[in-house]
């Protein structure tokens, strides 16, 4: 018989971390929460926005800033598309630095237990147990578990010492907190165009008393430009340079949004969750409610099998498997993003948003429509719009057979 300091060793008290501590601790697993800083949720590098089944989850209404029910969505010309109804929210702009102290207090009051300032340095993985060096405020300690989980993030270090491989694609995102801001309330704006988020789009989110306005792109897109260079283009663009004009910046973040579930997100006594495992949405850059979305879907298989302590790589295939399906509907979603976003020239762009502004699209997209779901609403539009359907030679192969 094995004796373990813990069942399960979770790397990372972000929110997913958090999120899967409160589940498996609800689950009478104990376990062990590293996170390397000093305090929970900073810093961070988000637009703070969690969808409604996210938030339902967590039940964290009082860390909500705004309530977001609208999109104002410009064209790089300036045709706009504007699409919600109040009476429908579609997402929540939360305080992240709130949203991610209370997730990880849940998972405490469900016994979990927290080192903070603490991180591993060494980890040895054997048939029974996982050995792990913790460099903490009182020295290095040594524990051990049947199970170590890398919620570390998109740099995780789990994911790079047990050489699991990478992300299909890493986005590079910035953005700035403000004060100022035009904007209209409740709603989002989203700016497109290849001199502000080639291939993306950048964004100005409500939160409060701020603005939270960033782009996203990928190297490829960006070539010798920087984060920087793009957001300085949206903000001096005449056509809305009078949202900016009074903006005072009062916080930046620079990050990366891991973009592509790996190939495998387990191995013997390992397995990987949330950024560390590359699984934010290629639609939004939205990283929390897929990162919930995965832990659900697993956890009754993943606390049998930490029960059992049947956790070699064969036992874990379960977990993998039930991957299967976020991994097709994440790359049916990328084959929209690029058919519709990513893969358009700015005169194409152009077209696409003269369609989405007629009010019969209008329509359907607020009523078909989803955040986090694109596959039916851009479905819909190949199958529906005629004008859409010669994008539908560029979708096709991911949206059928993705
Ligand atoms: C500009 C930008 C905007 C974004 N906007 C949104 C948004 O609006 N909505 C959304 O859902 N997502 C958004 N995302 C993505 C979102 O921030 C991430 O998907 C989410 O934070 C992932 O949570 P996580 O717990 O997996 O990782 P993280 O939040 O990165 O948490 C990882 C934790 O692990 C700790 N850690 C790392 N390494 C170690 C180690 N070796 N030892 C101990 N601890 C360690 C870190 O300190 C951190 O606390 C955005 C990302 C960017 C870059």
């Amino acid at each position: 018989m094995n004796d373990y300091d813990y069942d399960v060793v979770v790397v990372g008290a972000g929110p997913i971390g958090g999120y899967l501590a409160n589940k498996l601790a609800n689950k009478k697993i104990s376990v062990l929460i590293l996170e390397e800083h000093a305090e929970i949720g900073r810093p961070f590098q988000c637009a703070g926005l969690v969808n409604p089944k996210a938030m339902e989850s967590v039940k964290l209404e009082d860390t909500v800033l705004t309530p977001i029910w609208g999109a104002r969505i410009y064209s790089p010309e300036g045709t706009l598309v504007e699409i919600g109804q109040k009476e429908k929210i579609r997402t929540w702009s939360v305080c992240r630095k709130l949203f991610d102290e209370a997730v990880v207090n849940q998972a405490i009051k469900s016994g979990a237990k927290i080192w903070l300032s603490s991180k591993p340095t060494d980890m040895k993985i054997t048939k029974e147990k996982v050995e792990m060096i913790i460099n903490t405020p009182e020295g290095k300690k040594k524990i051990t578990s049947k199970l170590v989980c890398g919620a570390d993030g998109a740099h995780s270090w789990v994911r790079r010492t047990m050489r699991l491989g990478r992300p299909k694609e890493t986005m590079i995102g910035m953005q700035i907190e403000v004060t100022g801001y035009v904007g209209t309330e409740g709603k989002l704006d989203m700016y497109t165009g290849s001199e502000i988020s080639p291939g993306f789009f950048a964004w100005a989110i409500p939160s409060g008393e701020t603005t939270r306005i960033g782009v996203w792109s990928q190297t490829k897109y960006i070539g010798d430009k920087s984060c920087e260079d793009l957001l300085n283009e949206l903000m001096r663009n005449g056509k809305w340079s009078y949202r900016f004009k009074d903006c005072k910046e009062v916080g930046r973040f620079v990050g990366s949004v891991p973009s592509g579930i790996l190939k495998k997100t387990t191995k013997s006594r390992v397995a990987l969750f949330g950024d560390a495992a590359g699984i934010c949405k290629p639609t939004t850059g939205g990283g929390i409610g897929p990162g919930f979305a995965h832990i659900d879907l697993i956890l009754d298989d993943l606390s049998r099998i930490i029960k059992l302590n049947k956790l070699e790589q064969k036992d874990l295939i379960v977990i993998e498997k039930k991957l299967d399906r976020m991994r097709k509907s994440q790359n049916r979603a990328r084959g929209l993003r690029d058919a519709f976003l990513s893969q358009s020239s700015d005169d194409e762009l152009e077209e696409i948003f003269k369609i989405w502004a007629k009010p019969e699209v209008i329509s359907m997209i607020n009523e078909v429509g989803e955040i986090e779901n694109p596959i039916p609403l851009g479905t819909k539009m190949l199958k529906d719009i005629p004008e859409f359907r010669k994008l539908a030679g560029k979708a096709i192969k991911s949206v059928l057979w993705g």
